[in-house]
């Protein structure tokens, strides 16, 4: 289990390498491009090869690409989906060039048209960005907290557009605050072993290829996607020793989210928490 964090790739992809060093991460996850514009410029072939040396000389673990908030394939706006497709295509891209384990997107809101009537369209966008990125990258779907007439805080929802994409590159990243605001205990004992027999059920342990590790601003159930430091919110230090010394994530690399306690982003004190939580459970 790899502790890692999301860092900014400010002045270029492979500076990221050495913000993720400082905070002592040992995996990173990075925008392909600003979070909040659609376009997604071409990566330079000197700054892809300056990145893979990078994360070869820093022993990085694998890197994963969060794909952009604005994307929303399952919107029954046409222009919309249009503009996901080629964004997430670009992005799933690049994380093929960077050799990077994937790209990890938001299902994000139907907006009203209902799960069942978005998911022929969504099936068909995803099929459209695998066969726009061929490589091995994964492209993996995020579980969300559930807000409004978002997608995937139900396994169920995820399982289906698995099926139905039907692609090897089809995986899933759990986000911890996610699932603890769509209502999975997962401080629990019990309540995450339910969590992960209906996970593995619904979906199957197998493809859940990343974690996303944010402790919890909001109570259990809240529908409310709000992280917190690890041990600040809800979830709390106990919680994640309970997740973390499950052996279904033991194989699973870790990033975190977190506001930071400088409120600076994912910092050295939060991964040192994880690092400690991890050792901890492995005693
Ligand atoms: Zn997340
Ligand atoms: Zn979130």
């Amino acid at each position: 289990m790899l502790i890692g964090a999301h860092v900014s790739t400010a002045g270029g992809a492979s500076k990221a390498i050495a913000r993720a060093e400082d905070i002592g991460a040992e995996c990173m996850q990075v925008f392909a491009s600003s979070p909040r514009a659609w376009k997604v410029p071409p990566m330079p072939d000197a700054e892809v090869e300056k990145f893979k040396a990078e994360s070869e000389r820093a022993g990085m673990g694998p890197t994963v690409v969060h794909g952009k908030y604005l994307c929303a394939i399952g919107s029954p706006d046409p222009e919309l989906v249009e503009k996901s497709v080629v964004a997430l295509t670009a992005e799933l891209q690049t994380a093929v060039r960077l050799d990077a384990l994937g790209v990890i997107f938001h299902p994000a809101s139907h907006r009203g048209q209902g799960f069942d009537a978005a998911l022929p369209q969504f099936t068909d966008a995803m099929k459209r960005v695998l066969d726009g990125a061929p490589g091995d990258a994964l492209l993996m779907l995020e579980t969300s907290a559930g807000s409004g007439d978002h997608i995937g805080s139900k396994f169920n929802e995820l399982a289906q557009i698995i099926r139905s994409v039907d692609d090897p590159r089809v995986a899933v990243c759990l986000d911890t605050q996610h699932v603890w605001a769509a209502g999975f205990n997962i401080a629990d004992a019990e309540g995450l072993e339910q969590t992960l027999k209906e996970f593995d059920s619904e979906i199957g342990l197998d493809l859940l290829k990343a974690v996303h590790a944010n402790d919890s601003k909001k109570e259990l159930g809240s529908a409310v996607d709000r992280h917190d430091n690890i041990g600040e919110g809800l979830i709390g230090k106990d919680g994640f020793r309970n997740i973390m010394g499950n052996k279904a994530f033991a194989d699973v690399p870790f990033y975190l989210e977190v506001p930071g306690f400088e409120k600076g982003g994912p910092d050295a004190p939060n991964v040192e928490i994880m690092k400690e939580i991890r050792s901890e459970v492995a005693a």
